[in-house]
């Protein structure tokens, strides 16, 4: 968002109360994906251009050290989630999604010589499906609109909005006890979104849903793409590790297991899939929490009754936050609305 504003040439300060990047950005999966999102069409189509906002992104500041453009792999254990994943894959190929159905064999021969996956099993491939390093995608981001001219304000919170006897926005008060006038507000504060929109007395209800993240270290990272195994996902993160996550282990965040129990599940789950990362080492577990509005979908535009306030708060953002940058930032600099945004405005939250 902030990059695309002081591209445009709009004066930008970048306000963080911890460091860009370094949120659930950086405790995510981070796979950039529309299979995963065929519940509401517009929604679907919303994730399919944020892959293609991710794309020209990369076209556009280079892709080293947060793109990678290789593909997902998915494949079920029993005959039913089996079913299912054709199924979709059926669905997606007829809304023009491209997907392609192996078997484990053959994802072996040519993609993945690491996997224990059975021989016959079918395995779907969503070619155009990525991962992005999302600390630095931020870093990149951040530091491109700093050298545009924006201001960088981190370590500070936001700690009070003032509204004008118009209503509309017209300063910031910072935790270090500064004010800054200004004409918008854009509340991208993630899982803290609803705080920040309480600033301005807006209620934006927000869903828990925790997610557990583990890193491992490893010498020589074994697989070279995205993954939904049966109980694991598994990714590469650079170099020299690995992103493991899993829906079932969220599931027991809420019964009081500590953390590093969480994350030797999932490394426990993950060595059987790819039993090299069995001499893996588990450098950090993290608990965070997901920013999604009450509905389950993202909330993008302004808020009509706060002239000058405007939201990008969502779930999948590594998939969506380029789409929802390019297309808010031209929203509030044009003041035209997207259609591609109508399911997804503000104001289905009433105040
Ligand atoms: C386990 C898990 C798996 C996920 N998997 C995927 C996936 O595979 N694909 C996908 O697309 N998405 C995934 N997501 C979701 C995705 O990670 C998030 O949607 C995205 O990272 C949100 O980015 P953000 O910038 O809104 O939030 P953040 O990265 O948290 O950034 C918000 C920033 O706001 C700052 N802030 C908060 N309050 C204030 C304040 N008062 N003043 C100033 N600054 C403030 C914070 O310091 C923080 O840096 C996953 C999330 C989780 C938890």
């Amino acid at each position: 968002m902030g990059w695309n504003l002081s591209r445009h040439g709009a004066e930008v300060v970048l306000i963080d109360a911890g460091h860009p990047g370094e949120g659930v950005t950086n405790w995510s999966f981070s796979w950039v994906n529309a299979s995963n999102k065929t519940e509401r069409r517009s929604y679907f189509d919303l994730n399919v251009a944020g892959m293609a906002a991710c794309r020209e992104l990369a076209e556009a500041i280079g892709p080293d050290s947060w793109w990678y453009p290789d593909g997902h792999l998915r494949w079920a254990e029993d005959l039913a989630a089996e079913a299912k994943l054709l199924q979709t894959a059926e669905l997606l190929a007829a809304w023009g999604y491209r997907v392609e159905v192996r078997t484990g064999a053959e994802v072996r021969r040519r993609l993945e010589p690491a996997l224990e996956v059975p021989d016959q099993v079918p395995v779907v491939f969503y070619p155009d499906e990525a991962w992005v390093h999302g600390r630095h995608l931020v870093g990149r981001l951040v530091g491109q609109a700093a050298e545009l001219g924006a201001v960088c304000r981190f370590g500070i919170a936001v700690s009070g909005i003032g509204i004008g006897a118009d209503g509309s926005i017209r300063t910031v008060a910072l935790s270090d006890g500064s004010s800054l006038d200004v004409d918008v507000v854009v509340n991208a504060a993630g899982p803290d979104a609803s705080q920040v929109a309480g600033l301005i007395a807006r209620h934006l209800p927000t869903r828990r849903e925790p997610g557990v993240i583990t890193r491992l270290g490893c010498d020589r990272v074994p697989v070279h793409r995205a993954m939904h195994a049966p109980h694991i996902e598994i990714r590469p993160d650079g170099d020299d590790s690995v992103v493991l996550h899993s829906r079932e282990v969220d599931a027991l965040i809420d019964t009081g297991k500590d953390p590093a129990e969480l994350g030797r599940l999932l490394h426990e789950s993950a060595r059987r899939v790819v039993p090299e990362l069995g001499n893996a080492r588990i450098a950090a577990t993290r608990v965070a929490d997901r920013p999604i509005p009450g509905d389950g979908f993202p909330s993008v535009g302004a808020v009509p009754s706060v002239p000058g306030y405007y939201e990008a708060v969502s779930h999948s953002a590594i998939t969506l936050g380029p789409v929802i940058g390019r297309l808010l930032a031209s929203e509030i600099l044009g003041g035209s609305t997207d259609a591609m945004l109508t399911d997804f405005r503000p104001e289905r939250f009433p105040q």
